[in-house]
């Protein structure tokens, strides 16, 4: 048997049960179909078949979730912090021990190759963990002095708040959203994408079984324009966070607006490669290329723009298509596969459009820019060179193991080409200088930058983009300030002056 084989023997008996049962919601502790019974099918973008119903939730089955979330929300809050921590803990053992379930039915809802997803699963559990340790530090006050006060200002819990994820790596991304929410003190509605249902059922299945009180944390599923809308304008709901395209980002503000949501948006990009002339070029053609076509190209950081300096473009391009020519497209759960399928036809259409824009526009295909087979949405890792910055595949997120080549010939100039575009989410600059280094990073326009390295994701540091890329930080002590409110409480030491009035 081979390890493909194997993989698809494990996935049926872990599927087994959606097929039979479809996938429910989860609403106060119980499994319920939609208010309205209205089901919808997600299907595999491997082969395109149905895998199972999901029911669609709507208006009813959201105000149902947030009300459960509200009722659970004061005694989760003031849940001593080691007995939170203790479930947090409970769900991250919990992710580790269905680590594989978890992973074959990401890489059959979404296409993403299993070589990156069974590392997923467990950067859930991570996530976990590290926000299961800062629950006490959450919580903790500072004191400011000052001579008649003693000020103290703690930190209290938000509220309930929804939580709305994307396709491209859904569990990954719903735990990195419902950790923190969780340690933090709040309740959570999370609407995960209609695309990719399967994981956010396991995961909420994890989460319940490790003992997480009914109501803390619902699961509707259902489409983004009646359950994620419902789920932002919800009264109950005191803020959204949010991860997803920049014109949903914008929708969802204005939807939010007359409940006055917090939000937390961590939305698109166009990211810049910068490779300049005196880099480790060995190092930096790895990077770029792991960057680009690894996730299928479905990830908001990925290395889409390669700038790359015109005295040693002749040969990094002939390098770089030299081994994208070689990259293995496959069936996601063979564990040689690289690139997998895209995750649906709409999404297809949209990447494979750019292969006939990048001619229109005048740049060259220097490789891929066609299907592979023709069953299930697999595309050849493309490149394009001899492109400006003012096309169209310079511009615009296209989401798909697609980069594209640009040339500079100055540090000014790569600085004027990276800085143009309406995203600002990563950065990443080839250099052996130090001194450019620390000079070019402190003028690029993005929320996070790797020098000499690929996109290495630490826990304590900030994530997030400025500009189109999104709003708020997450990670360390910044996810505690999204989901938390600070409060001041003054207490007077002594009798100081009060002003008097009408004496
Ligand atoms: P999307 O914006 O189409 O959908 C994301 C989620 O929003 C889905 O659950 C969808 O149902 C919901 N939604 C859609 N319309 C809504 C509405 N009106 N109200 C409330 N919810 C609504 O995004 P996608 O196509 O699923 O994901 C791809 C995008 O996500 C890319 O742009 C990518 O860059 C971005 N992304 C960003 C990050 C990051 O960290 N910055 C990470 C992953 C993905």
């Amino acid at each position: 048997m081979t390890a493909l084989t194997e993989n698809i023997e494990k996935l049926n008996g872990y599927l087994a049960r959606f097929r039979e049962g479809g996938i429910q919601n989860l609403i106060a502790g119980k499994s319920r179909p939609a208010a309205s019974g209205a089901v919808f099918d997600t299907t595999s973008p491997v082969d395109e078949s149905v895998i199972c119903p999901v029911a669609r939730g709507g208006a009813e089955d959201i105000d149902a979730a947030a009300r459960a979330a509200a009722q659970a929300f004061p005694a989760w809050a003031a849940m001593p912090a080691a007995e939170r921590k203790t479930i947090l803990i409970r769900i991250a053992e919990g992710i580790e021990a269905r680590a594989e379930e978890i992973a074959l039915c990401e890489c059959w809802d979404t296409g993403q190759a299993l070589r990156f997803m069974s590392k997923a699963a467990l950067r859930g559990a991570a996530n976990f963990r590290f926000f299961a340790d800062k629950v006490s530090s959450a919580r903790d006050g500072q004191n400011l002095r000052s001579p008649t006060l003693m000020n103290v200002t703690t930190r209290v819990p938000l509220g309930p708040v929804g939580v709305i994820t994307p396709w491209n790596t859904p569990f990954m991304l719903s735990t990195w959203k419902i950790a923190p929410a969780l340690a933090a003190g709040c309740t959570v509605v999370h609407k995960p994408a209609e695309f990719s249902p399967l994981t956010a059922r396991i995961l909420a299945e994890i989460a319940h079984e490790a003992g997480l009180p009914d109501g803390v944390w619902n699961l509707v599923n259902g489409f983004g324009e009646d359950a994620g809308r419902a789920l932002t304008e919800h009264p109950a709901i005191k803020a959204i966070a949010f991860v997803g395209e920049s014109k949903t980002g914008s929708m969802i503000m204005k939807q939010g607006a007359d409940t006055l949501k917090r939000v937390h948006f961590e939305l698109g990009g166009k990211n810049p490669v910068v490779v300049f002339d005196d880099a480790d070029l060995d190092r930096a053609l790895d990077a770029a290329i792991f960057m680009i076509y690894s996730l299928n190209g479905e990830r908001c950081t990925s290395s889409s723009r390669l700038l790359v300096q015109d005295t040693v473009a002749d040969e990094f391009e002939a390098k770089l298509t030299e081994r994208v020519n070689t990259i293995r497209v496959g069936h996601p759960l063979d564990p040689e596969t690289e690139v997998g399928p895209l995750i649906h036809k709409v999404h297809f259409d949209k990447v494979a459009s750019y292969f006939d824009i990048a001619k229109t526009d005048g740049a060259t295909v220097a490789a891929g820019g066609l299907r592979v087979g023709d069953q299930g949405w697999f595309v050849r890792p493309t490149l394009f060179t001899g492109a400006t910055n003012d096309m169209r595949i310079a511009q615009e997120e296209i989401f798909g193991p697609v980069l594209t080549s640009i040339r500079f010939a100055t540090e000014e100039e790569a600085l004027k080409i990276a800085n143009d575009t309406q995203y600002g989410l990563t950065a990443y600059v080839w250099t052996n200088d130090l001194t450019r280094a620390l000079r070019f990073t402190d003028r690029l326009e993005a929320g996070m930058i790797w020098v000499n390295s690929e996109n290495v994701r630490h826990l304590p540091t900030p994530f997030g983009g400025v500009k189109a890329s999104g709003i708020g930080r997450d990670g360390g002590d910044w996810s505690f300030e999204f989901y938390m409110e600070q409060k001041h409480v003054g207490f007077a030491l002594g009798q100081h002056r009060i002003p008097r009035l009408g004496v």
